[in-house]
């Protein structure tokens, strides 16, 4: 039996983890891979304290650090995925994994983060990381001085633009309706810029390249005609899906998955289950906010653990 059961190996539960060890709280963490959704990013230019760095370096700092404090405190059991997480009749909580592992702890950090919805069309899955972008903020001003696309017409879409527009030649927003779920305010100030394009009705059917992205083609929807664009990188922003499947009978979640927190304990309403990073309804989603989420909810379960 554990004191804490950490379900996921990016930056909240790795932060996480290094905190339980430096606490001699015995813990388990269950995670797929350690590193998180960053681990592929080409470079990644705002983890403090570091001007840049590779994703995958980032997420081999993290193996490395966690494998210099945990002792016998943090036991890791990677390459598991939990499947199901249920609270028992002693009030304990008991994590089942893919391959049939079972782990059981008085508290439980749910910080399994979430994934892109990906762009399903021709084209898409092998120019990715190579024009094909899912992080504006990370890889935007790999993008300087280029024209490029953004798919999506809510605020992330839009958002992302207006970040795109501080460095791109011109940014091309491609939405497959008429109207856009974007605040009107932000449409307004975004469509504003004379280097901002919008295509409405417009729905992408192929990305095109050669080793790298030179373009795109898309059905416009006015005329029935199929249509190209020539742009050198192409950042969707169609949402994310948070992984808590494995919790949607446990937890309260918002209308789009997400584990309902109090952002200042990371509490969930469950007693004993507590929730970080990018499978939370946390506004802001990036690595430093989701580590620092992380620390937060286990200086909170020391707290809860010690008095129990
Ligand atoms: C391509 C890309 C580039 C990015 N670049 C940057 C950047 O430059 N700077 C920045 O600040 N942010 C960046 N981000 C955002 C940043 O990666 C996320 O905000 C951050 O990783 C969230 O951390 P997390 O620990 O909450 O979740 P995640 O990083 O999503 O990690 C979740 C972990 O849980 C595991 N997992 C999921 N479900 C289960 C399960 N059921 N059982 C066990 N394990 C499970 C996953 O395999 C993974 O290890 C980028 C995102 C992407 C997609």
């Amino acid at each position: 039996m554990y004191d804490l059961i950490i379900i996921g190996g990016g930056p909240a539960g790795i932060a996480a983890a290094i905190y339980a060890a430096r606490k001699h709280l015995r813990a388990v963490l269950i995670a797929e891979e350690i590193g998180g959704q960053s681990t592929v990013s080409e470079g990644i230019e705002n983890w403090i304290g570091t001007p840049k760095i590779h994703g995958a370096d980032l997420a081999k700092s993290f193996k490395t650090h966690l494998d210099a404090v945990k002792n016998d405190f943090v036991m890791l059991a990677t390459g598991e995925r939990a499947t199901e997480l249920t609270k028992t009749p002693e009030g304990m909580f008991l994590a089942k994994t893919k391959t049939g592992k079972e782990f059981t702890a008085k508290a439980v950090l749910l910080a399994s983060g979430a994934s892109r919805k990906k762009l399903k069309v021709p084209g898409a899955d092998t120019f990715e990381n190579k024009g094909v972008t899912y992080c504006a903020s990370c890889d935007g001003p790999l993008f300087g001085d280029m024209d490029v696309a953004v798919i999506g017409g809510g605020n992330a879409g839009f958002e992302t633009a207006l970040q795109l527009l501080a460095y791109a030649k011109s940014v091309t927003l491609i939405h497959r309706h008429q109207e856009f779920k974007a605040d009107p305010i932000t449409v307004a100030k975004v469509t504003a810029h004379p280097n901002m394009k919008v295509l409405r009705h417009a729905e992408i059917t192929e990305v095109m390249g050669d080793q790298f992205v030179t373009g795109l083609k898309y059905l416009d929807k006015n005329s029935g005609e199929t249509k190209e664009l020539k742009v050198s990188g192409l950042f969707v922003e169609t949402g994310v899906m948070p992984n808590t499947d494995f919790v949607a009978n446990l937890v309260d979640l918002d209308e789009v998955h997400r584990v309902k927190v109090d952002p200042r304990n990371q509490r969930t309403n469950v007693e004993g289950i507590w929730a970080a990073g990018d499978c939370t309804d946390e506004l802001y989603h990036q690595n430093n906010i989701a580590a620092g989420d992380g620390v937060k909810a286990l200086e909170d379960m020391y707290l809860w653990i010690k008095k129990r």
